[in-house]
């Protein structure tokens, strides 16, 4: 990213993403998005370092009428698709 782009992006309140988390083997230019700040921090908020098509999984499984979950309920399920126990 070039040091024009990083200004742009710090002066307008954007931050950048890492498509597939950096924590999971996303790295390079070609794995960010831009997002605002606030979305950017609300994306991890809710999705810690889901990739999207573990969010995708995630809002199908959650979003159903007549579901209740607790947060101990969110987290099993966010591990279940994040590959873990
Ligand atoms: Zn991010």
């Amino acid at each position: 990213m070039s040091k024009a782009r990083r200004y742009r992006i710090k002066r307008e309140g954007l931050n950048a993403h890492h498509v597939l988390p950096s924590s999971r083997g996303g790295g390079g230019r070609n794995n960010l998005v831009v997002l605002p700040v606030e979305w950017h921090a609300s994306w991890h908020k809710l999705f810690t370092n889901m990739t999207v098509a573990e969010v995708h999984c995630f809002i199908d499984i959650v979003m159903q009428p007549d579901c209740t979950w607790s947060y101990k309920d969110f987290e099993y399920l966010r591990r279940r698709l994040m590959g873990g126990d």
